[in-house]
């Protein structure tokens, strides 16, 4: 039996996590978990696990091209999530690619830095992210260290995470969602949506333990829910929801104490 009707299709353009947890592999589990047909470009390959990144391989941007126009070719892609980058160049090629494809939706995860501490991004990158693909992103989903980044300025409670959410606004963000995770705000997680007509905060318990693959998680559940037709308020909201189920369902597939998300 085959099912004939055509489900709406996602684009991931990130980086491929060899441990199952993050990048690429956290955003096709995510999308099928949502129904969305989960396609792949795939940036930047990294050797890795649960204790970190033990190598990192960028193959030619020419190739990376080549697998985002296989997709547009074939497929009515709903939104394009853009995760690990590497560099510049990959940057360029990415914006050049999404300039001329226009898909309907982009949600930029800004990925910098993993929680291991692994540089996922090269310093001299900032520019071309803050340049060419914040002017394209639907969304954009930094978490406060990349946000700091960003702004150029510490975000260290409620009213510099306001501060530095308005900055990332005029900087021509259309919408954002400021992840909560590193601060501190006591029990609570605060995750805020804010566009140019509304400001949210999403919050939800915080849960003891050291997770992995939140943050393409949450990306790829946003580009899923606007493929299936969510409000980008919605989608934000019903991403971060999601997330909090799948971290309260994770499991620890390997020797470390990193925790995954189960995407049930
Ligand atoms: N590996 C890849 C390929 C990623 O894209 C990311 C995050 O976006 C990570 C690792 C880091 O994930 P985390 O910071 O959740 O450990």
């Amino acid at each position: 039996m085959t099912r004939q009707s055509r489900p709406p299709s996602a684009l991931t353009i990130a980086g491929s996590d060899s441990g199952g947890g993050a990048g690429i592999q956290a955003d096709l589990k995510t999308f099928a978990a949502h129904g969305v047909h989960g396609l792949s470009a795939i940036a930047a390959l990294t050797a890795q696990h649960t204790r970190g990144v033990t190598s990192v391989h960028v193959p030619p941007v020419e190739f990376l091209r080549a697998q985002i126009d296989a997709c547009f070719d074939d497929f009515d892609i709903g939104a394009v999530k853009l995760g690990m980058l590497a560099n510049a160049d990959v940057i360029h090629a990415v914006a050049d690619a999404l300039e001329a494809y226009k898909p309907r939706f982009i949600v930029l995860d800004p990925v910098m830095v993993a929680t291991s501490g692994a540089k996922l991004l090269e310093d001299d990158a900032l520019d071309a992210l803050r340049t060419r693909l914040l002017p394209l992103a639907s969304i954009l989903t930094p978490n406060i260290p990349e946000a700091e980044l960003l702004v150029g300025s510490p975000i260290v409670d409620a009213d510099s995470a306001m501060q530095a959410i308005r900055a990332l606004l005029a900087m021509g963000a259309k919408a954002l969602l400021l992840k909560g995770g590193h601060l501190d705000e006591g029990d609570m997680v605060v995750d805020r949506y804010a566009d140019a007509e509304a400001e949210v905060a999403l919050m939800h318990a915080r849960l003891p333990l050291e997770a992995h693959g939140t943050g393409c998680t949450l990306a790829s559940a946003i580009a899923a829910n606007l493929c299936i037709g969510l409000s980008m308020q919605e989608a934000a909201r019903e991403a971060s929801d999601y997330v909090e189920r799948a971290l309260r369902l994770g499991y620890r597939p390997g020797r470390g104490e990193v925790v995954v998300l189960d995407h049930f």
